[in-house]
């Protein structure tokens, strides 16, 4: 079983990217029947957002993630063994490890101030060497304890480094879950463990965590690769079992003609509540993350029509390597699809909860015409013919409008007309149908009258008959049909016009089609 984490720093609202590495991880645990648990990494203090945590822990919990253990909402206690789960509230804890270090001679207090620390990185870069804290440069590594005691007690501010027992000279070796086997130099740099108010670094608060909450695979952003060598060193030197690590490509978007990083300056869909906002279903972000992370899940998936897609299996060593394209319209026909295979009252249900936190307007008249609803989302929605109309939630307003009185009035103004009838025509083809319409006929019978209305006019009563011999008429039944249903609907596009207007009901066709005819 994998025990996995997400441990977001809370210095903003949960990213695409975020909840993709989220996901990613808690299907990870689950799959294996293990832990996902959240840490909250907010040791920085002066980046912290308010109100950032819970905002990331809801937006997760919406988007369907199971979270084991962790600070699970606002105002909810937290669950799990290992806590407390954010980091501000185990700076004991990080203390005590730092001291067990000083003891072991694996790390140590350094006094140097910002102005020595600036003339190391000063003289370094005159001779063009590694910046940083290491070797030579770590000056207060070797302080005597007479030393140190004289300077406490001169009450000299310090912070506590790592004696980092590696050298640039060695190479270490991972193998990562999704990178494969990589080799770097080792860490040679005297880290800073605590800082001068006793606050843990990331770096030392992330190792002890990780152990303490028995992580056993992570999976994060592959910008923090290049830290692998430090978080190696750190486990090995506080005697701890390291984790294995997977490093996650970044979600990339397409500029030009040229991919780049999601940018949280250009980009409104830079963050996880853009979707939710949109309405996209959450299982069409899962299943177009599992095409991103994994290239066999769409195979997969047209194998397995049915099946809900975490019965696919995740497989590290066949994770996407390099940045995934994120691509809206791909996102789309994925939440066309998923939405294509909800019955009526799926679709009514997840609409309405979405109206309800996203548009008002539309919530109180899904809410106060239940029945009609059900009506209209049932039209042509069938299992074996899935219906794929609707990408996200907030599409369905705008396209479903014209069966709301209100909204087809004030769209009303213009009716289009198919090219071959002109508004004189149409006006006597919807008196002739209106006419002939009988709400008790069958969808045969009512067909057939359609047809004879367009014999009368001088349509060919059938396709085949108007090919033959495209002269002789005015056009076809199909141009008539298009006319009654650009009446009801104000476009020339819409569902079956037999089923439509029985939706719609006798009162409101009968009237909408007289006004036409004025
Ligand atoms: N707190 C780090 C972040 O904000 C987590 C890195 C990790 O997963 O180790 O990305």
């Amino acid at each position: 079983a994998y025990v996995t984490r997400f441990a977001p720093s809370p210095t903003g609202f949960l990213t695409i990217g975020g909840l993709y590495a989220a996901m990613i991880s808690e299907r990870m645990a689950r799959q294996s029947d293990g832990v996902f648990y959240i840490r909250i990494e907010d040791t920085d203090s002066k980046r912290e957002v308010e109100g950032s945590a819970e905002d990331m822990i809801d937006s997760m919990r919406q988007f369907g993630i199971v979270i084991d253990e962790g600070p699970i909402a606002a105002g909810e206690e937290e669950v799990g063994a290992y806590g407390p789960y954010r980091q501000s509230d185990r700076v004991q804890l990080y203390q005590a490890w730092a001291k067990r270090l000083i003891e072991q001679d694996l790390a140590y207090p350094c006094f140097c101030t910002e102005e020595e620390l600036q003339a190391i990185r000063d003289k370094q870069q005159a001779e063009k060497l590694n910046p940083g804290y290491y070797g030579q440069w770590a000056v207060h590594r070797n302080l005597t304890a007479e030393e140190i005691k004289e300077k406490l007690a001169k009450g000299e501010s310090f912070v506590i480094r790592l004696k980092s027992p590696g050298s640039p000279d060695n190479r270490v070796r991972y193998n990562d879950l999704i990178k494969g086997e990589i080799e770097m130099p080792e860490n040679d740099q005297d880290i800073v463990l605590l800082k001068s108010d006793g606050i843990p670094t990331y770096h030392f608060a992330h190792a002890i965590d990780d152990h303490l909450m028995k992580t056993t695979h992570v999976f994060r952003g592959d910008e923090w690769l290049s830290s692998v060598p430090i978080h190696i060193q750190l486990f090995d030197v506080l005697g701890f079992r390291r984790p294995e690590y997977g490093h996650l490509a970044p979600l990339m978007k397409m500029e030009g003609t040229s991919k780049r990083k999601f940018s949280k300056r250009k980009d409104r869909d830079f963050t996880a509540s853009y979707y939710r906002r949109e309405g996209y279903p959450n299982v069409a972000l899962c299943e177009y993350f599992m095409t991103l992370i994994n290239s066999d899940y769409e195979e997969w998936r047209l194998a397995h029509p049915a099946e809900p897609f975490t019965a696919f299996r995740l497989d590290a060593g066949k994770m996407n390597v390099s940045g995934a394209l994120f691509d809206m319209n791909k996102l789309n026909d994925i939440g066309k699809d998923v939405i294509a295979r909800f019955d009526a009252r799926r679709v009514y249900g997840d609409v309405t909860e979405w109206a309800q936190a996203y548009d008002e307007g539309f919530y109180a008249w899904l809410s106060g015409n239940e029945p009609y609803a059900l009506g209209i989302f049932g039209i042509g929605r069938t299992p074996e013919k899935p219906r794929k109309d609707f990408a996200k939630w907030s599409d369905v307003r705008e396209s479903i409008s014209y069966y709301n009185d209100e909204w087809y009035a004030a769209a009303a103004g213009e009716i289009p007309l198919p090219p071959a009838v002109s508004g004189d025509t149409a006006k006597q083809l919807v008196a002739s149908f209106l006419e002939s319409l009988d709400y008790g006929d069958d969808r045969e019978t009512w067909f057939d009258k359609m047809k004879g209305v367009a014999d009368k006019h001088g349509f060919a009563k059938e396709m085949k008959l108007f090919k033959k011999n495209p002269e002789s008429y005015a056009g076809h039944v199909g141009d008539v049909a298009a006319v009654i249903r650009s009446v009801l609907t104000g476009r020339l596009q819409a569902p079956d016009l037999y089923d439509m207007m029985h939706v719609m009901g006798e009162g409101r066709v009968r009237s909408r089609l007289s006004s036409y005819i004025g």
